[in-house]
């Protein structure tokens, strides 16, 4: 078989999905699959089974990831990896990463059943505690592996319940001896459901995601003073509920002269004292704001505070935005991101390049190896939900890609 008509066997990979789905199987169709719980070492065993079934050598690293290596005829290039993550929200889909582990065993089984040697070997990973539900932050393991995030201070993380993610992982007996990022990868592609509206609404198959967005986070507050409801003429009121008004709609308005790639949110707003016949005294919310570019993020973060400034001296009320968080825009590699696209138009599949809204592991892993992600569509653009949905035809064609790409990129 020439391995330009190579494809996977949408059965194999659909029953795959549907198989596992039952191991954390909510009776709404989900999954909840925390990470390093029982239900996750359930689908960790199954998968490492299925690994050495296809004749891959496993290993495991400090921070329980998976690696299944398939050789190549070249064992001195490091391989071209793939994958993605196996733990859910507790009220969540059954494709949100599950997609990319099992279409990566698609890969690899489909290369079996051909006969095919790749010049450059290839890696099947599973990253832990991507969903970051139970242990905060996500993308843990993946941090760890490219060195973003301090591997003694992940491990430290306690979920709800004081338990460490350390002993979790040594409770499901997933703590390897390999050091987390010991391992060098030539590329890294990851397939994931796009958990947007954009690919079903434009009717295409496949996005390429060329970059994703930045974000800065802020805790922020607006101080007036508080006074009767009754008794105080508006013209010398300090309405810090007023104030914070003015700089949300403002800040919406910053985020739509940055569009469409620009957004910003206010998620939480604390009115205090919250009482109906005082006026507010003070509010406490936070701000996250997000773009693909760097130098419009900063625009963006500049005019937040110069719109505080403005709203601040309109109505003598203080406003104060402190910064706690702040992660820059990626931008994958072209050259991976190339061979997706090729390998997209090669198959016959209508493609078109996107940016990633949310975080993934492939956002860390880009910091130590050429990385870049192929989406497919998400049902209605829902995900992190129990109905999330991708059809078993997507699914395929999606694997399809990641397939030859992966080839393309393993020679
Ligand atoms: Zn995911």
């Amino acid at each position: 078989m020439r391995a330009t008509h190579l494809a996977v066997d949408p059965k194999r990979l659909w029953s795959t999905l549907l198989e596992t789905a039952a191991i954390g199987g909510t009776a709404k169709g989900g999954i909840c699959r925390l990470a390093l719980s029982d239900e996750d070492r359930g689908v960790r065993d199954w998968l490492v089974a299925a690994m050495r079934d296809a004749g891959l050598s496993v290993g495991i690293d400090d921070m329980g990831t998976i690696y299944a290596v398939r050789p190549g005829r070249d064992m001195a290039k490091p391989p071209v990896a793939f994958g993605s993550h196996l733990d859910t929200q507790p009220t969540g889909g059954k494709f949100d990463g599950v997609l990319g582990v099992l279409a990566g065993l698609e890969v690899m089984r489909v290369l079996n059943d051909a006969a095919i040697e790749t010049e450059a070997p290839l890696c099947l990973v599973n990253w832990t505690n991507e969903e970051g539900a139970r242990f905060a932050p996500g993308m843990t393991a993946s941090g760890v592996f490219a060195g973003e995030i301090d591997k003694d201070w992940a491990l430290a993380r306690t979920d709800r319940d004081g338990i460490r993610l350390s002993d979790a992982l040594d409770g499901i007996g997933y703590r390897g001896s390999e050091r987390a990022g010991a391992r060098r990868f030539s590329a890294m592609v990851e397939l994931h459901i796009e958990q947007g509206p954009i690919l079903e609404e434009a009717r295409q198959d496949i996005g390429v995601v060329t970059a994703a967005k930045g974000m800065i986070w802020s805790d922020a507050r607006a101080v007036g003073c508080e006074s009767h409801a009754g008794s105080t003429p508006m013209g010398l009121r300090r309405d810090a509920l007023c104030a914070f008004a003015e700089l949300a709609l403002g800040v919406e308005r910053i985020a739509c002269d940055e569009g469409p790639d620009g957004v910003a949110t206010i998620g939480v707003a604390d009115i205090l004292p919250s009482s109906r016949n005082t006026i507010p005294g003070e509010v406490r919310f936070t701000l996250e704001m997000r773009h693909p570019d760097l130098a419009a993020l900063e625009r963006m973060d500049a005019a937040a505070d110069r719109l505080a400034a403005a709203v601040m001296e309109n109505r003598n009320v203080a406003l104060s935005i402190e910064r706690i968080w702040r992660k820059d825009p990626i931008t994958f590699d072209k050259t991976v991101a190339a061979t997706i696209r090729a390998a997209a138009e090669g198959l016959g599949y209508s493609c078109r390049d996107m940016t990633s809204g949310a975080g993934h592991d492939a956002c860390l892993v880009a910091s130590v190896a050429p990385t870049a992600m192929i989406f497919v569509p998400s049902q209605g653009g829902i995900s992190h939900n129990e109905a999330e949905f991708t059809s078993s035809a997507e699914c395929e064609k999606g694997a399809n890609v990641l397939l030859h790409a992966v080839l393309a990129l393993a020679g």
